[in-house]
């Protein structure tokens, strides 16, 4: 009963929640080799959750030795695709059958509201684990035109071992943009959760395997760094897929060249655009979109709208609306189903966002926010906050803070916009509000962002169409058809008929 689920329902179930802080290798959960744990704290109030296994070089050979053999012995790839569908498809009902506990675990652990959990996270992970299930047995090879004398195919075969290395800001979806491909193809995966929030993606463990998934295909190591980058530097893992830092991203793709040149996927950060033409068809919309753009997720989103650029002649009249939207995204405690932001993920962030708010306040100009919240609870939670530049060259305005922090300025022209729109390292996302067709039309090409949207920011989630970015932000595409590529090697087969 919905009117149950309210604050108090939520502290209480949080009580009674058992969390497995094991890693999980060749179907079961075990210890790391060295028996060290590490905890993972809430950033709702800092309390610890759970110890968690502190898996090194010795457990990552281990989950990498039970994924080698579960694929030779192709208990997985070998089924046919139907099968494995099936599988996924189970794993998808029972997601979704524990999907309070699964919200629960996820907010504790992330600091994000249990309404944003409850009715994004974890629906939007079933959605990615069913639509790849789906898209697995409607695959079709290509049969080039040959001489009459060959017949020839053009196959995807799985790879292999494929390593996923994720970050905290969505634990679980950002998972399974890598694992549902990966799994759906038929490749066997190590997947290493942040060390800030690695609950998540070892309780679904356990469901995978109470779906039906064979021991060794799907495999989680938490640790730090350094279990990434000893997968990165496996000579036996075939495929790295990887979200986070750009610093990070760099390391990896050098650690993939010097090991085994094992193919590197990387989803990296953004300082995405948004840009509000004076023709725009709403102001109001433009205004209240523009904070939900930065604000949503405390600003933890690599395509947040973390610059807005304003044509000057609207400038007057759509900050006032701007300000007034943004009280609506005041943090509040996460397990309050009312709040619609929750808790920085810790301390070094919440640090981190601090000093770029001091930077701020010496470059542009404070409209709103600026202070941290301490009555909520003992975490790290901080006003929704926004500055107006002179010009796109300050610190703020360029470097992506990964906090609720929103840049405005102002600019005459279309073509300045656009400029400014593309000058940065990143090519994540962009948007653009006008009523002309021609202005629409002329800026989603030239801005150079993996997604544009027009008239809205951040709307419609479909698996359909890839995420991804230009430049700086990364190389190939999450989700769609064009990411069941990404986990996949193509084969030629020739055969002489005559
Ligand atoms: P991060 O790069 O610090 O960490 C990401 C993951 O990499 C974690 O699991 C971490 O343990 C691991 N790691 C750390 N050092 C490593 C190393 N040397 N080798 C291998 N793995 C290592 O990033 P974060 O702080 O967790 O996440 C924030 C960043 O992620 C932001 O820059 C954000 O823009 C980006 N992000 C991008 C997308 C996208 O789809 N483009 C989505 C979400 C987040």
């Amino acid at each position: 009963m919905a009117d149950l689920k309210d604050q108090a329902y939520w502290l209480a179930q949080a009580k009674t929640l058992e969390i497995e802080g094991r890693a999980f290798v060749d179907g079961v959960y075990v210890d790391a080799h060295s028996r060290e744990t590490f905890y993972s704290y809430s950033p709702i109030d800092t309390a610890p959750l759970a110890a968690v296994a502190r898996c090194e070089s010795v457990d990552v050979d281990r989950a990498v030795a039970a994924a080698r053999r579960s694929f030779e012995a192709g208990v997985w790839a070998g089924l046919a695709p139907g099968e494995r569908k099936a599988v996924l498809l189970k794993w998808a009902a029972l997601l979704e059958a524990h999907t309070e506990e699964l919200a629960l675990l996820e907010t504790l652990d992330s600091g994000k509201p249990i309404a944003d959990t409850l009715g994004g996270d974890l629906p939007g992970t079933i959605y990615c684990l069913r639509w790849f299930a789906e898209l697995i047995d409607k695959v079709h090879g290509e049969v080039p035109a040959t001489s009459p004398a060959f017949f020839g195919t053009v196959t995807q075969q799985p790879m292999g071992v494929v390593a996923a290395v994720v970050p905290w800001n969505y634990p679980l979806l950002m998972a399974a943009w890598k694992f549902a491909p990966a799994l759906a193809a038929g490749n066997s995966v190590v997947l290493k959760p942040s060390e800030k929030t690695p609950l998540s993606a070892l309780r679904i463990a356990a469901l995978a395997m109470e779906a039906g998934m064979p021991a060794g295909v799907f495999n989680v190591v938490p640790g730090d760094g350094s279990a990434g980058r000893d997968l990165s530097l496996h000579g036996d893992v075939d495929c790295i897929a990887f979200t986070g830092s750009g610093k990070v991203g760099r390391e990896i793709a050098k650690n993939a060249a010097a090991s085994n040149l094992k193919r590197v996927w990387l989803e990296l950060g953004g300082k995405s655009a948004n840009i509000v033409m004076a023709d725009c068809p709403d102001i109001t919309q433009a205004a209240h979109s523009a904070a939900a753009a930065i604000f949503a997720n405390m600003g933890q989103v690599c395509s947040a709208g973390s610059r807005l650029l304003v044509q000057r002649s609207i400038l007057d009249s759509l900050i006032p609306v701007l300000l007034e939207a943004t009280d609506a995204w005041l943090p509040g405690h996460p397990l309050d189903p009312n709040s619609v932001t929750g808790a920085i993920i810790d301390g070094v962030q919440f640090e981190r966002v601090c000093e770029y708010i001091d930077i701020g306040q010496q470059e542009a100009q404070l409209l709103k926010g600026g202070q941290a919240l301490s009555d909520i609870a003992s975490g790290a939670y901080l006003q929704p906050t926004i500055f107006l530049a002179r010009d796109a060259s300050a610190r703020i305005a360029r470097e992506e803070i990964f906090g609720p922090v929103l840049v405005v300025f102002a600019f005459d022209t279309l073509e300045e916009a656009i400029a400014i729109a593309n000058q940065t390292e990143y090519g994540l996302a962009a948007a653009i509000w006008s009523s002309d067709l021609k202005t629409i039309h002329h800026a989603t090409r030239q801005l150079k962002a993996g997604t544009v949207w027009v008239n809205c920011y951040d709307e419609l989630v479909d698996m359909n169409f890839p995420f991804g970015g230009f430049k700086e932000s990364g190389n190939g595409r999450d989700n769609s058809a064009h990411a069941l590529g990404k986990y996949t090697e193509l084969k030629s087969t020739i055969v002489r008929c005559a």
